[in-house]
């Protein structure tokens, strides 16, 4: 199917599309308005995106496996053009995202975003859950809990197990550990201390089989930039794996004055065997931009910095940690948004791509991460209470439509100048 690409197109919201209640019609609306916005990203592929500095990836989240979830963000995401969609390291949360990409081409012929799986080198804030036994929390405790955590993983409803038509397991009380994604903010709020951090290390072996697999196209390696060995003792575990991705991304936060040095230490251990391009995810304040217009301060100043140092290693740069509605706008006022370069590393650009254009945008692109499930989460929360916690969005037009909507007021302003 061909696709009219443009900015400039309004996205169809009139009153009278959303009150339809006729499914088939709803279902037209989602294709329209795809149609109607073609953005670039649903004709060239996502290693375009990032040569010009309008990739989009959506995080599912490296600890969050409720595959409900993410198999509708990652429908509604693809249909929303996004180039990638990030996820754990974990064959049925890669099913998940896959199958959620499958049904949104089936809905309009997208082309594919990249599956990338998120794993860690050492301990990270973004491999943990919260952990605490109900049976312990005093019967008068306000339960603050409940009220702080954005992915509504802790639960006290008792009689409420959900539906999933897939195969997991949801306490009725506590956390609910596939729906928790770490982000640390009910451990201080506890005014008992019965909230435990629990980290964990993906494993190496079952990583490099999902690498493998057709349904993996990129990997990410969380790591602390404190010091490389761990990360070195990881690309060594994955062997040649890595050749089979399209991409290897490496997050990591701003080390300050050493961010350079580390960055360039794990380019050369990652350079006798990289195949592929890679990125430098820059995690200016992880797991925050739900939180509102100032957590992206962070990653702008993250992404000035690197932007202005001269002997950082190749690699794509791309802003997580703190990414919302407000990045744009702060990217732009740095002026940082889609500005193209002609890279120093012609070389390399010219190994990876067979071209001689070695041109490519300062800053690749952006993720998102808790804000964007936060604005489509809506849409998702409202399907499930009218037809349950399993329902498939593709089933219900009407919900698909609003979260569409919101998923295309995130991802267009990135996507277009
Ligand atoms: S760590 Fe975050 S996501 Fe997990 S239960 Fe606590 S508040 Fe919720
Ligand atoms: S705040 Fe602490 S004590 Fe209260 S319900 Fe939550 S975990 Fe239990």
């Amino acid at each position: 199917m061909a696709l009219r690409i443009s900015c400039n197109t309004q996205i169809s919201t009139s009153p009278q599309a959303k009150v339809d209640s006729r499914s088939k019609k709803c279902l037209q609306n989602v294709k329209s308005i795809v149609n109607n916005v073609g953005l670039p990203s649903m004709s060239s592929s996502p290693l375009e995106a990032l040569k010009r500095g309008n990739w989009v990836k959506l995080i599912c989240g490296a600890s969050f496996e409720d595959v409900v979830d993410i198999r509708n963000l990652s429908l509604v995401y693809t249909l929303a053009g996004v180039d990638c969609i990030d996820c754990a390291a974990d064959a049925s949360v890669v099913n998940a995202v896959n199958e959620g990409i499958e049904i949104a081409r089936d809905i309009i012929n997208l082309r594919r975003p990249w599956l990338m799986i998120s794993v860690n080198d050492d301990k990270d804030l973004h491999f943990r859950k919260a952990e605490f036994d109900p049976e312990d929390c005093p019967a008068d405790c306000s339960r603050p809990c409940v009220n702080v955590c954005p992915a509504n993983a802790i639960s006290f409803q008792e009689n409420t197990a959900p539906e999933y038509s897939f195969d997991i397991q949801i306490p009725r009380d506590g956390v609910i550990t596939e729906r928790c994604y770490g982000c640390g903010r009910c451990f201080p709020v506890c005014p008992y201390d019965k909230i435990r951090e629990v980290t964990y290390i993906r494993d190496a072996t079952t990583t490099s089989d999902l690498m493998k697999s057709d349904d993996v196209d990129a990997i990410e390696i969380h790591t602390s930039g404190r010091q490389t060995t761990t990360f070195r003792e990881l690309w060594t575990a994955l062997g040649d794996s890595v050749k089979y991705m399209k991409l290897i991304a490496v997050s990591l936060p701003n080390g300050g004055d050493s961010t350079i040095s580390t960055m360039n230490e794990i380019f050369s251990t990652m350079e006798p065997n990289l195949q592929s391009f890679n990125l430098w995810q820059l995690d200016g304040r992880p797991m925050s931009g739900d939180i509102g217009r100032g957590a992206t301060k962070e990653t702008i100043a993250f992404a000035v910095q690197m932007a202005n140092a001269r002997d950082r290693p190749p690699g794509f740069l791309q802003l997580a940690g703190g990414t919302n509605a407000h990045t744009v706008d702060g990217l732009k006022r740095e002026g940082l948004f889609q500005t193209t370069i002609v890279t120093e590393n012609s070389d390399y650009a010219t190994s990876r791509t067979g071209s001689a254009d070695s041109s490519q945008a300062l800053i690749g692109g952006v993720a998102y991460g808790g804000y964007a499930r936060k604005i489509v989460g809506k849409a998702l929360r409202g399907m499930q209470s009218q037809h349950g916690v399993a329902a498939c969005i593709e089933d219900h037009p009407q919900h698909l439509l609003l979260a569409l909507e919101e998923a295309l007021a995130l991802v267009r302003p990135f996507k277009c100048r």
